[in-house]
């Protein structure tokens, strides 16, 4: 059994910390590769795994919906040259503008195209908890995402701020093409959005849904998320596009996010009112249907860390 100690989470922190990026005379290539899901519905699908210099940041799921007369993008990446690439790879596929793009959440895997898509002139949509915290951190998460896959793919990346708030659910009518973007607060972050094309009925979760990759918590309210899950699961789509993993076609794909979720929330309290310390709580094995989970050792480590510092000022209720 591998324990986890927490002095390892800190020298592998530093580890990744200080690897040098990748050193590379032009502009890489993140060789996106979009998959039609439904018909007019495209996933460029991210890697299961950590941000690293092979994959530029390239680590969630984006996706665009092509209309009788427009286009939506959802989440611009990681980079100004993510969102360029996305943006050339629309092209490749249509000649129909862009008529706006979706950012699920603030986090840098999803977000940090914002600015590059708002100088191509597409109009951002973002709910305005996540605008505020993408003004607020955006700057530091940046720092972090250039030392971690290296400054060749991050050039050029400002922290851009979204041109529309989303605050209730709006339509957006691509042209014979109703698509939902619907508010879903308080859960995974502050402020994220769900995009519901009505035709194919495929809903994009963003970072609400993690299928076969460990759920991240640094934001997140982890009992309104899984109220959101359970939401998620009671509505109408027939195929759902995750922000981290493979498509999904039957609710109960999302039973293992809601069982991590409960069992992280559980064992983060009952360790913090034992009177553990993070290094002792994580001697404890993590059970064995969690275990496939992309990333689940070094994710499991920081959202217990995340929560008990959360508790240092919020105190859980005891039980
Ligand atoms: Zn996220």
């Amino acid at each position: 059994m591998a324990r986890r100690h927490l002095a390892g989470v800190f020298l592998l922190s530093l580890a990744v910390g200080f690897l040098p990026g990748a050193v590379r005379a032009e502009a890489p290539d993140y060789h996106l590769a979009p998959e039609a899901v439904a018909d007019g519905v495209y996933v460029l699908w991210g890697a299961q795994d950590a941000l690293t210099p092979e994959n530029g940041g390239a680590i969630a799921n984006s996706g665009f919906i092509v209309g009788d007369e427009a286009v939506l993008a959802i989440d611009p990446g990681p980079t100004a040259l993510f969102a360029q690439q996305l943006l050339d790879t629309i092209r490749g596929v249509t000649e129909l503008p862009v008529k706006e793009a979706v950012v699920t959440h603030h986090h840098p895997d999803h977000a940090f195209g914002i600015e590059a898509t708002v100088e191509a002139g597409i109009p951002v949509l973002m709910h305005p908890a996540a605008a505020k915290l993408l003004a607020r951190e955006g700057e530091t998460l940046l720092g972090f995402m250039t030392e971690l896959v290296g400054e060749a793919w991050t050039a050029g990346t400002r922290i851009g701020a979204p041109t529309l708030a989303v605050e209730t659910p709006q339509t957006i009518d691509l042209g014979g093409r109703a698509i939902t973007v619907t508010p879903m607060t308080g859960g995974h972050t502050p402020g994220d959005l769900i995009v519901f094309d009505e035709k194919t009925r495929t809903l994009f979760a963003g970072d609400l849904v993690f299928i076969g990759r460990a759920a991240t918590v640094p934001h997140a309210d982890i009992p309104t998320w899984r109220a959101h899950v359970a939401a998620l699961k009671a509505m109408n789509w027939r195929e759902l596009v995750p922000g981290h993993g493979p498509l999904v076609n039957d609710p109960a794909m999302l039973d293992t996010l809601d069982a991590y979720l409960a069992y992280l929330d559980d064992f983060a309290r009952t360790a913090w009112n034992r009177g553990d310390s993070p290094a002792e709580a994580l001697m404890e094995p993590l059970p064995e249907r969690f275990r496939g989970l992309a990333q689940v050792d070094v994710e499991f480590q920081r959202s217990l860390l995340s929560l008990f510092e959360r508790f240092e000022t919020h105190p859980p209720e005891p039980r």
